[in-house]
Parts: C-alpha cells; sequence; structure tokens
C-alpha cells in the first residue's frame, strides 16, 4: 500500500512532539527505526541507519513507519509501543515470539501468585509454560483454547517440547491446576473444560504412550526432528 497523499516527511517530523523520537520505516530493508537514528548521506541526514541498506531519502525510501500498513494486515505492530529499532516489516517473527513470552510470563506470574499454586505448593510450572508456549506456536492463544485443541497438543507434545514418558503424570497434574485456575482467576473461555479434560484418570497413562512413540521417532536417526527445550 501507498501512503496516502500527505505533506513532506519532514513537515510531520518537525510538527511531531519529539522529531527525534519519530518512528520510521524504511522501504528498502523494512526496517523501523527512529529519526535519531537516521544518518548522514554527504547532504542531509536522511540515509536509512543500517550499514546493509543503502536507502536514502524521506518520501523517497524512507516513510513514518504505519505508511505502508495495510489495513488490517497481520504481524504489522498495533502502535509505536511495539516498535523496535532494527525490527523487521513484515517478517514479525522475532518480534511474535518476544510478545508471546511476555503473555506466558504474566500468566504464569498470576498463576503461581494464585491459591490454586500455593495449595499444592508449585513455585515453578515449567510444564505450563511449555504447553502455552506449544499453543502459541500454533497461532493458538492459550486463552482461546479449547480441551480438543489441548488434547491434540497433548498428543504432539513429545515432539515439541523435551519431555520423557515418565514425566506426563507431572505434565497433566500441573495443567490441571493451571486451567483450574485460568477458569476462575483469568476467565479462560475454556479453562473449565480444559481442566476437566485433564481430570481424566487415564490421561497420565496415554500421554506417557505418547511421548515415549514421541522419543521412539525422535530417536530414529531416519527421522531428524526439532524439540523445544523446556528448562526443568
Ligand atoms: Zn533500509
Amino acid at each position: 500500500m501507498q501512503p496516502l497523499c500527505r505533506e513532506p516527511l519532514d513537515n510531520v517530523i518537525a510538527r511531531a512532539p519529539h522529531p527525534r523520537e519519530t518512528w520510521l520505516w524504511c522501504l528498502h530493508c523494512e526496517r523501523f527505526f527512529q529519526v535519531k537514528h537516521l544518518s548522514f548521506d554527504g547532504w542531509r541526514f536522511e540515509r536509512c541507519p543500517f550499514d546493509d541498506c543503502r536507502a536514502v531519502g524521506l518520501d523517497f525510501d524512507i516513510f513514518l513507519w504505519n505508511d505502508f500498513r495495510a489495513p488490517g494486515a497481520g504481524g504489522w505492530p498495533a502502535s509505536e509501543a511495539e516498535l523496535q529499532f532494527g525490527m523487521r516489516s513484515p517478517d514479525m517473527t522475532a518480534w511474535s515470539e518476544e510478545q508471546q513470552r511476555r503473555e506466558r510470563a504474566a500468566l504464569l506470574t498470576a498463576f503461581l501468585a494464585s491459591e490454586e499454586a500455593a495449595t499444592l505448593g508449585m513455585t515453578r510450572a515449567p510444564w505450563t509454560d511449555a504447553v502455552l508456549a506449544t499453543l502459541q506456536g500454533f497461532g493458538m492463544p492459550p486463552a482461546q483454547a479449547d480441551a480438543a485443541f489441548l488434547g491434540e497438543t497433548l498428543a504432539d507434545l513429545g515432539f515439541w517440547v523435551d519431555c520423557e514418558p515418565g514425566d506426563a503424570p507431572a505434565i497433566v497434574r500441573e495443567l490441571r491446576v493451571f486451567f483450574r485456575f485460568a477458569a476462575r482467576g483469568l476467565g479462560f473461555e475454556h479453562g473449565r473444560a480444559c481442566a476437566a479434560s485433564l481430570a481424566d484418570r487415564d490421561l497420565p497413562r496415554r500421554l506417557r504412550r505418547w511421548i515415549r512413540a514421541e522419543r521412539d521417532a525422535r530417536e530414529d536417526p531416519a527421522e531428524p526432528r526439532l524439540r523445544r527445550a523446556v528448562s526443568r
């Protein structure tokens, strides 16, 4: 999308409350940066700040940060608060992983401060973190995950998360407490149903079997697999 016809960018910058803080975007390398980062091009400070990019010129290669945002485009930052120096658009992978990590950290902090976690004396929730990260990796916000999606995620858990068959009971127990809390304290729409599905007495046994199957496949040199590390 081309920017709408408007006044020259240097006028817009001059009028900004904090001109040097104004966020820009380079059409050439598709990175975000601020006016204060612009390099000298031999005449004016209008050169993209990145050494591997030779773009020069406000309103030519360099625009306001959101001039090229298509309406409703996924991945493009929603506000200046989300911008980081050097962040690329439209490839927002690193940015979205950081957003997801922060979202998980907030959920886990709330969980570990809850009465549900206190009752069990929990001070860490590594399996919850790993499962929520797996949900996020599938594009599923944890607050929207339902029991069916959670079940499918658990069936593949050994593929995505570094775990052993013997971890199955602890994984199920921790998740059950988390979703019970999430239903009560966080208003997760399907939290109660998720907690109920995790109360299935046969689930630890099935999860053990699923993890073993993934581990066996992993150890097959003909089938190299990626795993997400979990800190324990
Ligand atoms: Zn550039």
